[in-house]
């Protein structure tokens, strides 16, 4: 999965660009655009308070900029309810039906659809941010970012979940709460994270999902027994 931030300030300049063409005497306060993980793509404009507010699918993070200036024309158009210029409808239009964009926003769908996993943004904690803070701090930031999101469903009995065929974290609901301090979510978020670094270990029939060499790093975690300690409380 690619990583947002560097192409959210490059689709900013683009749509900056586009506003300026059409609007050239409207001061333009702030752009603000947001890769959010919707399954297809979809994307909105807002413009708040002289600010643009573009939010649209990661995946479109990697569509070549004249894709994404295709698509701010057509957003910006929309916006100020002026005629769609054809050729921008044409360009965007032909990204989306390329074969391999076709093809991963078939994947896209197919796991993110099928997975029912929720925004990793939830309502106190934000697990890609967690996420990348735990991987600094006990993978020296070399681990991967599986996808990562909160249970629909606010689970007690399984607080969190590594699903390889999907390669994705879950973490349930219940642990989105205020009152759940950090570091419990801290430590269900890093036990999954072993999960992906020591995968389940088969012994002829048996499956040891926790082996030795899991169990040795389990022990890294910084107030491993507090957080423990407050699971069992939940
Ligand atoms: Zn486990």
């Amino acid at each position: 999965m690619l990583h947002s931030g560097r192409m959210e300030v490059e689709a900013g300049r683009v749509f900056a660009r586009v506003f300026r063409q059409m609007k050239p005497r409207t001061p333009l306060a702030d752009v603000d655009v947001q890769f959010r993980r919707y399954a297809n793509a979809n994307a909105q404009i807002r413009l708040e308070n002289g600010a643009l507010r573009i939010r649209m699918a990661d995946t479109l993070a990697g569509a070549p900029e004249p894709v994404i200036e295709a698509l701010a024309e057509i957003l910006l158009s929309k916006l100020f309810r002026r005629p769609v210029p054809a050729s921008s409808n044409d360009r965007y239009r032909r990204y989306l039906n390329r074969g391999d964009v076709r093809r991963n926003l078939d994947l896209v769908r197919q796991v993110r659809g099928r997975k029912r996993v929720e925004h990793p943004q939830g309502h106190v904690y934000n697990l890609e941010e967690m996420f990348e803070e735990l991987n600094f701090r006990y993978f020296h930031g070399l681990m991967a970012r599986p996808l990562l999101g909160w249970s629909p469903h606010a689970s007690r009995t399984m607080l969190g979940h590594y699903d390889p065929p999907h390669n994705a974290i879950v973490l349930s609901r219940i642990l989105d709460r205020p009152q759940t301090p950090r570091l419990a979510v801290e430590y269900v978020l890093f036990h999954e994270m072993l999960h992906l670094r020591y995968p389940a270990e088969h012994n002829g029939a048996r499956r040891c999902v926790h082996t030795r060499a899991f169990k040795e790093a389990e022990k890294q975690f910084e107030h491993l027994r507090e957080a423990k300690a407050i699971l069992r409380k939940l």
